[in-house]
């Protein structure tokens, strides 16, 4: 039974990372938690139809590895007993700059890789483990269920066994980049939270491949070759993951044509600069080419509302989601469950919904940031000049990792959200930054393993 500061029943609405790792929290403070996904769930690692973006190459940054490993402890064990590989970023990355492909180097910084429908079964599992949570699949949430417009009591379900209430004293909106929840508050009478949208017209088409007889898997374990407005508008990311499997993903910005069938994936692949094409010519092709260009940057501004209901909070995509060519999406995830288990530890049922809102603005403000700043330039309209300072800066660095260390590690970890920005003021970075590599660019490719 509740004792009075501990919250009694939460509703998880979808279970994406961003809702199992919040149920994960909520496991260690409230007394029931159940996780409503309208989804069937698989019970094995498969792409489900709520996260198309499954079959797209998924990249767990350092940061949010580390903090998901404090909330599954021997989540990278299982992983790896899974068969997904664990490399060093500087010593097994290949990744192919507009200024030249960096030399390998040690840089201590380990990171698993894997399929997100792999990650998304382990979590499952462990989350379906606990015991105040219960996992009720193929159920949509249609609505808020409210006592006035101030405070809401759960949530209306429609699924196999009709419609249902579930009754809640929090309702945790995880439901990703379709969530309803801003058509929801207005029913509340509220008025609509302002989004903001950065849209670069990404495109990613991707395919997965396994090794024929006898060939071994590239030297490198990922590979990656970013995009750049508007010079370099098309790039790829590929990654060794379990089951000997090559993950690859061709991306174009400013509304690059992707390719929709085994031939164009082929040609795209071969037009790069990066090995990729080359790679993949010789390897088995796994599965059909999936096609995805929904991905857009948006952030809701609900900490920006006059009002908001007690018993409420959103996060994950819901709230904010970015252009997953920065990796961040599922990090940002694991960041907020773990402000939620701090303000959780601090408030218990006096958990004020409208302040999480505003510290979760807090913790996507720097990697909004990290995404719309390059994502700005592929926009047509001009952009403000700090943003382009700020982008130009970025570039300069960039161009000087191939050629620099120091440049490289320092980038490496802004990138995995180890690192502090701070770091990038250290006077002899900026020196080299700022005076502009002298090296011309290197089409050599140097040898990784
Ligand atoms: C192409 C692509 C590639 C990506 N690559 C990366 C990457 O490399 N690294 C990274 O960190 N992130 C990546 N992301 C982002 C990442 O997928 C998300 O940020 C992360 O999964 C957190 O999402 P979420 O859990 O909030 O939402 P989702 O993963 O979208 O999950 C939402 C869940 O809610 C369910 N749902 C929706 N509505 C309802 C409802 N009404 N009732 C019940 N259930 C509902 C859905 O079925 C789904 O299961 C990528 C995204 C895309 C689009």
């Amino acid at each position: 039974m509740p004792d009075g500061t501990r919250i009694g029943r939460a509703v998880v609405i979808g279970a994406g990372v961003a809702g199992l790792t919040a149920a994960r929290v909520l496991a260690d403070h409230v007394e029931t938690v159940t996780v409503v996904e309208r989804d069937t769930l698989p019970s094995g690692p498969a792409p489900r139809p709520g996260v198309p973006q499954a079959h797209h190459v998924h990249a767990l940054l350092a940061l949010g590895a580390e903090v998901m490993e404090g909330y599954f402890p021997g989540l990278r064990a299982e992983l790896e007993r899974a068969g997904a590989p664990v490399w060093d970023w500087g010593e097994r990355l290949c990744a192919v700059l507009p200024g030249g492909t960096p030399a390998p180097l040690r840089m201590g910084m380990p990171i698993q890789t894997f399929s997100r429908p792999l990650l998304e079964h382990v979590l499952r599992r462990r989350v379906a483990e606990l015991k105040p949570v219960t996992v009720v699949d193929g159920a949509t949430v249609t609505s808020l269920r409210t006592a006035g417009p101030g405070r809401v009591t759960g949530v209306r379900v429609t699924g196999g066994d009709g419609e249902e209430e579930i009754g809640a004293d929090l309702v945790v909106d995880a439901s990703g980049r379709s969530s309803h929840l801003p058509r929801w508050l207005v029913g509340l009478g509220l008025p609509s939270p302002r989004t903001t949208v950065v849209d670069a017209r990404i495109g990613y088409a991707s395919r997965t491949y396994t090794y024929p007889e006898g060939q071994s898997p590239p030297s490198w374990m990922g590979l990656l070759q970013p995009l750049r407005a508007p010079a370099f508008p098309k790039g790829c990311y590929a990654i060794q993951i379990e089951d000997d499997t090559l993950h690859v993903t061709l991306h174009g910005g400013g509304g690059t044509e992707l390719p929709r069938d085994e031939d164009e994936f082929l040609a795209y692949a071969r037009s790069l600069r990066s090995p990729i094409g080359d790679t993949i010519a010789s390897l088995t092709p796994a599965s059909p080419v999936r096609r995805y260009a929904r991905t857009l940057n948006s952030r809701t501004a609900y900490h920006r509302l006059p009002r908001w209901p007690h018993g409420l909070i959103a996060l994950g995509d819901a709230v904010c989601a970015f252009n997953p060519a920065y990796g961040q999406g599922m990090t940002v995830a694991a960041l907020e469950a773990r402000l939620l288990d701090r303000t959780l530890r601090r408030r218990g049922a006096f958990l004020d919904g409208h302040a999480f809102q505003r510290a979760l603005a807090r913790v996507t403000a720097f990697p909004w940031l990290m995404a719309t700043i390059p994502d700005r330039a592929w926009e047509r309209s001009g952009t403000a000049r700090a943003v382009g300072a700020a982008n130009w800066f970025m570039n300069r660095l960039i161009d000087t990792v191939p050629h620099d260390p120091r440049a490289y590690t320092t980038f490496s970890r802004l990138f995995h959200m180890t690192g502090s920005p701070a770091a990038l003021l250290d006077p002899r970075l900026l020196s080299r930054v700022l005076a502009g590599s002298r090296r011309r660019s290197t089409t050599d490719m140097p040898s990784f393993g």
